[in-house]
């Protein structure tokens, strides 16, 4: 975090010509994989990310499963060509860390009690990075989670906020992320109203620590906007392939 490049112009915009409080353009579509039981996929900025849900099922190796809740495991992964130098197809220390903290992000949102003796895993493939990967993996992992038919108290959507060039910014791409000040990744669940992930890297006061969690909070309502909407044009289709069918 050097801060030696010039990250908001004299216009007070950002490299990518957002305003401070302005997210990246978004996309999501539900329901894009068929042999996974859920699955979803994200683009926000330039990140594009895929996941996909197997479960609830048999829990193999056995010994692992839970006799009271289901075993919920989830594998963060960075394809090889997701980013400008060619990452190892090996999970790395990071990728180990980010498929713990996801998969911590999303636990409290799943009714796992319903389902003792079984495992749910949710696969996050990075496909191009560009900043946020734990935000937008959680928040597409959430979706195919939904999509697979897991009873869920919320749904989870995950955004950041942070400081670049003394301006605090949110959702912040890979170059704001490596030269700003600060880094602040937020989970949250819309209706109940509960913080799973909070993150900070790099040094905020105490003020400006508040700023950026309300910040992320706020980015997180209007993600979790385009989220309800990608489910509901999913069911739509189902709704009119179903008629189509039965015509
Ligand atoms: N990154 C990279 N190579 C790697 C890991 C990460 O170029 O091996 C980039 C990628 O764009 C990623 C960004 O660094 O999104 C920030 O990574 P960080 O560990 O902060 O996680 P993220 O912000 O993606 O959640």
């Amino acid at each position: 975090m050097s801060g030696k490049i010039r990250l908001i112009n004299g216009n007070g915009l950002r490299v990518d010509g957002r305003r401070p409080n302005e997210l990246r353009s978004i996309k999501m579509e539900v329901g894009v994989l068929s042999n996974a039981d859920g699955s979803a996929y994200i683009e926000q900025g330039k990140n594009k990310i895929l996941a996909a849900v197997y479960g609830p099922r048999e829990v193999h190796p056995r010994h692992l499963a839970l006799p009271d809740r289901a075993l919920l495991r989830c594998r963060y992964h960075m394809a090889p060509f997701s980013v400008e130098e060619r990452k190892s197809p090996a999970p790395s220390r990071r990728e180990i860390e980010l498929s713990k903290v996801i998969k911590e992000a999303l636990e409290p949102a799943i009714f796992l009690e319903k389902f003792p003796r079984t495992s749910i895993d949710i696969f996050i493939e990075v496909l191009q990075a560009d900043g946020g990967t734990r935000c937008a993996g959680t928040t597409v992992a959430a979706l195919a989670l939904a999509d697979a038919g897991i009873p869920m108290r919320d749904l989870v959507v995950a955004c950041a906020a942070g400081k670049v060039d003394g301006v605090l910014v949110l959702d912040l791409n890979d170059i704001e992320d490596k030269e700003g000040e600060a880094d602040v990744p937020v989970a949250y669940m819309p209706n109940l109203g509960l913080i799973s992930l909070l993150q900070m890297d790099g040094s905020l006061t105490i003020e400006e620590f508040n700023q950026s969690l309300n910040l992320a909070m706020e980015g997180c309502k209007q993600i979790y906007k385009f989220q309800k909407e990608a489910l509901r044009s999913r069911y739509v289709t189902i709704k009119e392939e179903v008629e189509e069918c039965l015509r």
